[in-house]
């Protein structure tokens, strides 16, 4: 579940009869009441999507979605759970559901193309990963994404105690000690690989005593090791509260260095004529001009372009008529088209929160793909 990648993969998707369902709901409550209006808002939706829709089929088919929606909602989630999106379109073959540590306001709308913001706008605010935590003789993996504990396996070793083992030299004692936990670590070290391949996540935390930390990573594939962020020393008894709030620390942290070095990366690169363009209006050219790579937003920011329905060009001001062709425009959020626009092509969407700096130059800029 690399968030990016889903979106980057919906971006993709056009409904050429205008009946792509996209949908969030927010799920913190979910007492009846909350449940009832959920289920209005979707029949609410339903009635204006089907409006001035003479087809019979595609009306059909956009039934089918809400009905799937619906009944997609009545069934159980993760604990956790705060946030659930579901794209649908039953012209395309396409059904599927995302659950979020975080809320989402709930909206649905249906229109040719899937909507991504709240979704792209959420997916850099919470982590998925893996947590290893490694001792001697007990090992703790647990899968965790934003404050939801998806999986967890417990492993222990039995290692036999001292008094078991009368007439044995200290040499032969200690030896055998170690091999007890060679093989504990590998066992750990393999499991946390196969979870790597099968969940996959990109960011792998440890966590135990340096020496026993250092230990277990030589039973560790290269794969494995590359995405290791970084390390803590918890108690592998600790509670899956603690040990998720401890993780998120360390992944915030993390992650606001990257964003803060990213941000100086790009003035750096403008101030010195690189490849690389800051505020709305540069960075909405460089995208109907074709250069735009890795864009970086803020996450404060919100501005309403037009786009040109002939012509397709954006524009960094809302406009009824395209300078370039004279067609119509229609009012977008630029947020969005840009977002979009950044993951189709291939590139990255990274939004920062709260850099003065990214503030200063209009919240908004990006890498270019060329000069
Ligand atoms: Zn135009």
């Amino acid at each position: 579940m690399r968030i990016q990648e889903e979106i980057r993969r919906l971006s993709g998707l056009r409904d050429p009869q205008g009946a792509f369902l996209s949908a969030y709901f927010n799920w913190e409550r979910r007492d009846r009441a909350h449940r009832k209006r959920i289920q209005e808002a979707l029949k609410r939706s339903e009635r204006r999507s089907l409006q001035g829709v003479e087809d019979d089929d595609l009306r059909a088919r956009i039934q089918e979605d809400f009905r799937a929606v619906a009944r997609h909602l009545r069934k159980g989630f993760p604990s956790g759970t705060r946030g659930i999106c579901v794209f649908a379109s039953s012209g395309l073959g396409l059904f599927e559901s995302h659950v979020l540590p975080v809320p989402f306001k709930t909206q649905i709308m249906v229109a040719s193309r899937p909507f991504l913001l709240p979704l792209a706008r959420v997916s850099d605010e919470y982590e998925h990963y893996l947590v290893a935590l490694v001792d001697t003789e007990s090992a703790l993996i647990l899968e965790i994404a934003g404050s939801i504990v998806l999986r967890e396996e417990a492993l222990s070793a039995e290692v036999p105690g001292r008094h078991s083992q009368g007439g044995w030299s200290q040499m032969r004692y200690q030896r055998h000690i170690e091999d007890h936990r060679d093989r504990h670590h590998r066992e750990a070290a393999d499991r946390l690989t196969r979870w790597v391949d099968d969940a996959r996540v990109d960011s792998v935390l440890l966590s135990g005593q340096d020496r026993i930390l250092a230990n277990f990573q030589e039973f560790l594939p290269e794969r494995v090791k590359r995405r290791i962020l970084g390390s803590l020393s918890m108690d592998i008894r600790a509670s899956k509260d603690e040990i998720q709030r401890r993780c998120q620390q360390l992944l915030q942290k993390k992650k606001e260095a990257s964003h803060r070095a990213l941000v100086r990366e790009l003035l750096e690169s403008v101030l010195t004529d690189g490849p690389a363009v800051v505020g709305v209006k540069e960075t909405v050219r460089s995208l109907n001009e074709g250069k735009l790579g890795t864009l970086v937003v803020s996450r404060d920011f919100a501005s309403i372009g037009a786009l040109c329905t002939s012509c397709e060009m954006l524009h960094w001001e809302g406009t009824a008529q395209c300078p370039y062709c004279g067609g119509t425009a229609q009012p977008v959020s630029l947020e969005q088209e840009l977002i979009n626009a950044a993951l189709q092509k291939g590139a990255d969407a990274v939004t920062v929160v709260g850099d003065p700096d990214l503030e200063r130059h209009g919240g908004v800029g990006a890498f270019l793909r060329y000069r």
